[in-house]
């Protein structure tokens, strides 16, 4: 499954070839004046050493958001030849802070693990445990509203990404080595200024790597016409591979395997394909409404994940009906709420895993509320 056919000891990402068909010509993005994506991440740590504070999080996604929009600083170092072919996605990428029900929401998760190389590691039925609170990762928070990205160490991958033909499995996302992830001291020094993760979100978005599928081989190639054809991965800044035909490899794009310092663009027609899968394929992502009425803000769910039991908060005057489902919709326990009270909800005796709490108003003056809450 993953790229393993180098004789260098670089680490490479798992990512299997998406094919880009029939890509529509008009994309209902540009309609838009801003996108905005909300990001989850699942802290997954082994060594306390790679729980990161939120400002290491907070600076990767800047660095993310950097690379999406042109901003990266190596883009002053482009050739006028690649320069010219910079792509600018207008995005903002920004950590979840509500949810789809506009509830104050926890977007940075973490848990302590004892599984080696949890962010590879496969349970017997051949699934990553890294997707699953029961098997000691951490369960996929509405993959088709959120880009759920997993930090969890994993042997010999920077990183692996679903495409977007996973698009709302349980297992959709990115997972990122910590050692990979963010601009901290103990990053691999030739990745260490966090453009792993634009790497991955560009396979995220349906972007192959830059060479194609096929490596040392000037036949395949990514599908996307202004990158150039290209032999195989680049390693260094200098030192670079083969050329086709004497055609210069474009080394600084972020779907090459270059070291970060000198990593700079995404060409127009890469992010044309990222927005052209973003809008056919991903669009829950941009399905987030108004987040400003002021009585569904003051409702606290917590804590989340829970262990024993679970508080929900009212703050309001009115009375509400609540019930806890699976995941697979069966319902497990159902009430009501009385006003302005504290109200807990035993989970004592459920198993680990994701449940849904549905919240509804029998008078109908509030929209009904539903929220994912995770048992570890
Ligand atoms: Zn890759």
């Amino acid at each position: 499954m993953a790229f393993e056919f180098f004789a260098f000891g670089q680490k490479k990402c798992g990512f299997e070839k998406f094919e880009m068909a029939n890509l529509p010509k008009t994309l209902v993005l540009e309609d838009r004046t801003k996108l905005r994506i909300p990001l989850v991440f699942h802290i997954v740590y082994r060594d306390k050493k790679f729980n990161f504070p939120k400002s290491v999080i907070l600076e990767q996604i800047q660095t993310l958001n950097d690379d999406f929009n042109g901003k990266n600083a190596q883009v002053s170092t482009l050739s006028p030849e690649f320069l010219e072919l910079l792509g600018v996605f207008d995005v903002e990428f920004y950590l979840a802070e509500v949810d789809s029900s506009c509830i104050a929401f926890q977007g940075i998760q973490r848990r302590k693990t004892h599984i080696l190389d949890l962010g590879t590691y496969r349970n017997n039925a051949g699934k990553r445990s890294i997707f699953y609170t029961s098997e000691g990762g951490m369960d996929a928070i509405i993959p088709s509203k959120y880009i759920n990205i997993w930090v969890a160490e994993m042997e010999s991958l920077r990183g692996i990404s679903s495409g977007p033909s996973m698009a709302n499995s349980l297992e959709d996302g990115i997972i990122i080595d910590p050692r990979y992830f963010g601009h901290h001291s103990l990053n691999d020094q030739l990745y260490e200024w966090g453009h792993t993760l634009s790497h991955e979100m560009g396979h995220y978005f349906g972007l192959n790597h830059i060479w194609g599928s096929l490596a040392n081989e000037c036949v395949e190639d990514d599908g996307i016409e202004d990158t150039p054809i290209s032999y195989g991965p680049n390693f260094f800044c200098r030192n670079r591979v083969a050329t086709c035909d004497r055609i210069n490899p474009m080394w600084q794009n972020f779907m090459d395997y270059t070291q970060d310092d000198c990593l700079a663009l995404f060409t127009a027609g890469q992010v044309n394909a990222m927005k052209a899968n973003l809008s056919t394929l991903r669009t829950g992502l941009l399905a987030w409404g108004d987040c400003s009425d002021p009585i569904l803000t003051k409702l606290k769910i917590f804590p989340n994940p829970c262990r024993d039991f679970i508080v929900i908060s009212l703050n309001t005057r009115a009375d509400l009906t609540y019930s806890l489902y699976s995941i697979s919709g069966q319902r497990i326990v159902n009430g009501s709420l009385a006003d302005g009270e504290n109200y807990i909800l035993n989970m004592n005796l459920l198993s680990a895993g994701t449940y849904i709490l549905e919240l509804v108003d029998p008078q109908g003056h509030l929209p009904k509320i539903t929220q994912l809450v995770v048992k570890i």
